[in-house]
């Protein structure tokens, strides 16, 4: 088995070292250190305009929205903001590193199941664009604090369509039990929005779903749709009131894999906007600007993590295991909820892949696991392995357990490669140990 290039930016030198926006992975590693994430700034722009021009060509009035949890440090706002794309926040921690990388408060859009009044007041007083109010209580407090700053807060209502999007639980989140959102099926979303229309310093913009992750079929965005538009024609009926905007959520695939394919968006948003065409005509609104929230999609392949490996273990009879120095503190994704991930020794990329083992990491959880059971090169002591497509989910996911230190992130563009974010020190470790 040979070396299988995911995505575009990645390659193989003339030396066998795998390489990614034309960058050496095992030079990255030597310069700046493992583990190491680097993110690939050029393929995050391109990714941006993927989205942005096929919402401008299938849609009057759209936008795209990044959903910043995927990634977030003040690199990455500034990149969002020359993109011209707005973002999702999703605590007042996220809206301030936006902030902080300078990026405008008014394409701000905060998200969130639960969101407290120190936080709500927050988000009023650095003036963000707008709030996704998930339930009943959130009105009344982003109302008071509106009133209390005298402006009037634009607000979209998470709605909860009712749909499975055959994707694993835990990223699963339109289903009426989620805990995201009010359920149309059940009534609350209604009078969610009476509520909305009848707070004073509430400007009620529209509604927001999102169904799920990691889609590649254009499926459970239709079925959204449907529900959604149909939603806002009741809202007409009984309350007289027109959405503005609709919000269809993020999700859209990523190949982690060698038997995924790469989503083609300008397909997928074709095929949705085709939907929400019809469906509008069908229940006579009048088309709402669309919006999107890719998330993952913006950022996943635009990163790999580099890695030193350790000491391999051969039990003999049983399973090998190749160890790395990091794991599930800077990449929780496995143990979490089973994530896939393709990894390789980025020095042997041109060696046969048949040596099987799993690869795990350094924290003292048997579950902290990588991925399991892969076809990789064999490797020694001081190898360097990169797992593939970890740019999303990754660094945002990352912890201090067994109080390891967070790697430093690297950007790298055509001719550039330059730390965003510092490896941490032991003195960060107890900075804030009384
Ligand atoms: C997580 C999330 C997204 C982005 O999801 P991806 O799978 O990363 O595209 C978008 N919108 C909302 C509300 C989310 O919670």
């Amino acid at each position: 088995m040979n070396t299988i290039l995911l995505q575009d930016n990645y390659s193989i030198n003339e030396k066998g070292n795998f390489t990614i926006c034309g960058h050496d992975t095992v030079l990255l590693a030597e310069k700046f250190g493992t583990p190491l994430y680097v993110i690939d700034e050029d393929k995050v722009r391109q990714m941006c305009r993927t989205y942005k021009n096929a919402v401008e060509k299938h849609f009057d009035n759209g936008d795209v929205l990044y959903a910043s949890k995927a990634l977030s440090f003040k690199g990455m706002y500034k990149i969002a903001k020359e993109e011209g794309m707005c973002v999702d926040a999703v605590s007042a921690g996220e809206i301030y590193t936006a902030l902080s990388a300078g990026f405008p408060a008014d394409r701000i859009y905060y998200h969130g199941n639960n969101k407290m009044m120190d936080d709500i007041n927050f988000a009023v007083t650095n003036k963000i664009g707008y709030f996704v109010a998930d339930n009943l209580g959130e009105l009344d407090f982003i109302d008071e604090a509106a009133k209390k700053a005298g402006i009037v807060q634009k607000v979209l209502l998470r709605i909860t369509p009712g749909i499975d999007p055959h994707t694993h639980a835990k990223i699963a989140t339109g289903n009426v039990d989620s805990k995201f959102g009010e359920a149309i099926e059940t009534g609350q979303a209604m009078e969610f929005v009476k509520h909305a229309l009848s707070k004073k310093n509430i400007y009620l913009s529209g509604i927001h779903c999102h169904v799920g992750s990691q889609s590649f079929d254009p499926q459970p965005f239709i079925d959204a749709c449907e529900i959604m538009t149909r939603f806002a024609r009741e809202i007409k009926d009984e309350t007289g009131y027109e959405i503005e905007v609709l919000d269809l959520g993020g999700g859209f695939g990523v190949r982690y894999l060698p038997e995924q394919q790469n989503l083609d968006v300008e397909w997928m948003i074709g095929e949705i906007a085709k939907t929400v065409k019809k469906n509008c005509a069908d229940n006579g609104i009048d088309m709402p600007k669309i919006m999107f929230e890719p998330g993952r999609s913006l950022v996943a392949a635009a990163g790999v993590t580099l890695y030193t490996v350790g000491h391999v273990k051969e039990i003999k009879g049983y399973k090998n295991y190749i160890p790395v120095n990091g794991g599930m503190s800077d990449n929780p994704r496995y143990a979490l909820y089973e994530a896939p991930y393709y990894c390789l020794i980025a020095n042997k990329a041109n060696e046969s892949m048949d040596y099987h083992a799993d690869i795990v990491g350094s924290c003292c959880e048997s579950g902290d696991v990588i991925q399991p059971d892969v076809n990789i090169q064999k490797a020694v002591y001081g190898d360097i392995l990169a797992v593939c497509v970890t740019g999303a989910y990754n660094y945002s996911m990352s912890s201090n357990y067994n109080r390891f230190l967070k790697p430093a992130l690297v950007l790298v563009s055509k001719n550039k490669a330059q730390v965003a974010i510092k490896r941490e020190t032991f003195e960060d470790l107890v900075r804030n140990d009384l």
